[in-house]
């Protein structure tokens, strides 16, 4: 499946200088193959030590890094480290970047659809996590509702390849926490389940 992630690079500029100044100085957006680990997770990941890292010191520099990290799918990795390293790692240290964008699949972290990255602890589920307000009095959403949606949302990529923030692949064989007791459908009968059983009785809705 294709996607747009988004990373936002932090960048210096002074107001009067930069004339055509873009709406979102520093916004780098990706287009990714989520099936693909490799070399999009790798892209991924480079955004995010990017963002992470450094401050660029003009919109020029950043542009140019900008230019080079969203051309798709042509990236050569290899040149694109030592080209942008200082911007990368704190040292300039290639290695240290390659070991990072290149590091091994891990499990995630807590059970679905409540899951998050072992690195950089982001939520691999985002959209299943949100809650909606309804209603004049804006109040939360029944958690019937919510929990339906969250089901709905985690059966539609149950396996996702790698981070959409920091790139880090995920590994779902021996060792995932959560696959170890259970398969994907147990997980989404499990949140059917509690959905049904949220749903407001009689007595709740006449109190
Ligand atoms: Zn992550």
């Amino acid at each position: 499946m294709r996607k747009t992630v988004t990373q936002q690079l932090l960048v210096t500029y002074s107001m009067d200088k930069e004339k055509d100044l873009p709406d979102n100085p520093g916004l780098v957006s990706l287009t990714i193959d989520t099936e693909l680990d490799w070399p999009d997770s790798m892209r991924v990941a480079l955004a995010y030590l990017a963002s992470a890292t450094s401050i660029f010191e003009s919109i020029e520099k950043c542009n140019l890094f900008k230019g080079d990290i969203e051309r798709y799918p042509n990236i050569d990795i290899i040149s694109f480290i030592s080209r942008w390293d200082r911007y990368l790692d704190k040292k300039a240290d290639d290695w240290n970047i390659l070991k990072y964008i290149s590091a091994s699949p891990k499990p995630v972290v807590k059970r679905p659809p409540f899951s998050i990255c072992p690195r950089c602890e982001f939520l691999i589920w985002p959209r299943a996590m949100k809650r909606f307000s309804v209603g004049p009095d804006h109040l939360p959403e029944a958690d019937s509702d919510w929990f339906e949606r969250a089901r709905q949302i985690y059966q539609e990529d149950p396996e996702p390849h790698y981070c959409l923030h920091c790139g880090q692949r995920f590994k779902y064989t021996d060792g995932l926490d959560y696959k170890a007791s259970s398969s994907v459908q147990s997980i989404v009968s499990e949140l059917g389940t509690m959905a049904k059983a949220s749903q407001p009785t009689f007595e709740d809705i006449t109190d």
